[in-house]
């Protein structure tokens, strides 16, 4: 079963590239990559009428399948994991919510493992550091200030898996951990934040790179007072991230962030919880009960909305129906964008010669039918192989 046996070729379909759309191309799979050589007699399975599109890259993502990254055992967040990628997302960087610093800690060690062993491409801390005026669905009880040797000692508990904290960087102490994380290349996010243009600009000029969820958990622009929203729109330094479920953004807050930024400079995520994947009902969001109707997580005292049921197929889907967004540059705010911002644009984040083979097959109408990681099919095609 060596050799031959382990090479692919999809055919027929139109296949999205860095470079552009290719109509009726193919993707040589060889063992877990992509080639760049025809493999000669490979087995070909014909996508006609097909999209092919990088596997999806998912920076911000809390859980799925009724399983959480911030409290779930290890074959829960596997199938948390697991669940996103039957969605499209083949590399995900698990976040967790606002906890005390010793179980943050042990809970770096746990996901830090799972990174290790490429189940995971990283942990983001989303919180304790953030504003307790923006807490969204965070414990107020927890929040702290920015505190460089807390930043680093959740860094070392992650063992160099840390990808990313969000920080209210107005907060005491957060320029400096903005400094600390930029130093080590671990993302300083802005977010949760009470900050105005002029404080966001001063956290930017010190290294930070993403906007935690842009429009959420932030104050809204005023034309005399144009807060962080103006400041990390306008600056090219920064990549906003956006949840685009239908609850979390009007779309034409979506539509004037590609406008304004565009979409080089826009990463889609879910900000998933548990039921992502899974379905209604009564959830826990760190320590906080969550109450999931219709497919909306909000917290069961005080309503606000806590987290997604978002899947990263359904964001590109309506990304590309509703929002009109050309295909090409949802493929690079979905794929591209966050894998060259988690420094592993060599290995995924598109379709090219020696990457993983990490892709999404999608129908005419942008509905996912194939969902391929490492050379293994997780969701099979449905087409005939000739
Ligand atoms: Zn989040």
């Amino acid at each position: 079963m060596a050799g031959r046996a382990e090479s692919t070729v999809l055919a027929g379909a139109r296949v999205v590239l860095p470079t552009g759309t290719v109509e009726n191309g193919r993707v040589t799979v060889e063992g877990t990559r992509i080639s760049g050589t025809q493999a000669e007699n490979a087995p070909v399975l014909d996508l006609s009428g097909h999209w092919i599109v990088p596997g999806f890259v998912d920076m911000h993502n809390h859980g799925g399948g009724g399983a959480s990254f911030t409290s779930g055992t290890v074959d829960e967040v596997l199938t948390g994991v697991r669940t996103h990628r039957e969605h499209g997302t083949t590399t995900l960087v698990a976040s967790t919510v606002t906890g005390e610093m010793d179980f943050l800690a042990e809970r770096a060690g746990i996901l830090s493992e799972l990174v290790e062993q490429g189940d995971l491409a990283g942990i983001h801390f989303e919180g304790p550091f953030i504003s307790p005026c923006r807490k969204g669905a965070h414990s107020e009880a927890l929040l702290r200030h920015p505190d460089p040797a807390e930043v680093r000692k959740l860094m070392d508990a992650a063992r160099g898996t840390a990808k990313m904290f969000t920080l209210a960087t107005e907060l005491p102490g957060g320029i400096d951990s903005v400094r600390l994380l930029a130093e080590h290349g671990v993302i300083a996010a802005i977010g949760h934040t009470d900050a105005t243009y002029e404080q966001t600009v001063e956290a930017i000029d010190a290294g930070a790179t993403v906007a935690t969820h842009l429009y959420n958990a932030m104050p809204a622009i005023g034309h005399r007072a144009p807060g962080p929203i103006a400041a990390l729109l306008e600056d090219e330094r920064v990549t906003v991230e956006l949840i685009n479920d239908g609850t979390h953004l009007h779309p034409a807050a979506l539509e004037l962030a590609y406008h304004h930024a565009g979409a080089d400079r826009v990463a889609l995520i879910t900000d998933a919880m548990d039921a992502a994947g899974f379905g209604d009902g009564r959830y826990q969001l760190g320590p906080l009960a969550v109450n999931v109707e219709n497919g909306v997580a909000r917290l069961v005292e005080g309503n606000s909305i806590a987290g997604s049921t978002l899947t990263l197929d359904t964001a590109f889907h309506r990304a590309v129906t509703i929002d009109r967004i050309p295909v090409e540059d949802v493929v690079t705010s979905i794929s591209a964008n966050p894998a060259r911002l988690l420094g592993v644009y060599d290995k995924v984040g598109s379709l090219e010669p020696g990457k993983d083979a990490d892709l999404v097959v999608l129908d005419e109408d942008f509905r996912l039918k194939g969902v391929m990681r490492k050379g293994e099919w997780i969701v099979r095609p449905e087409t005939a192989t000739s």
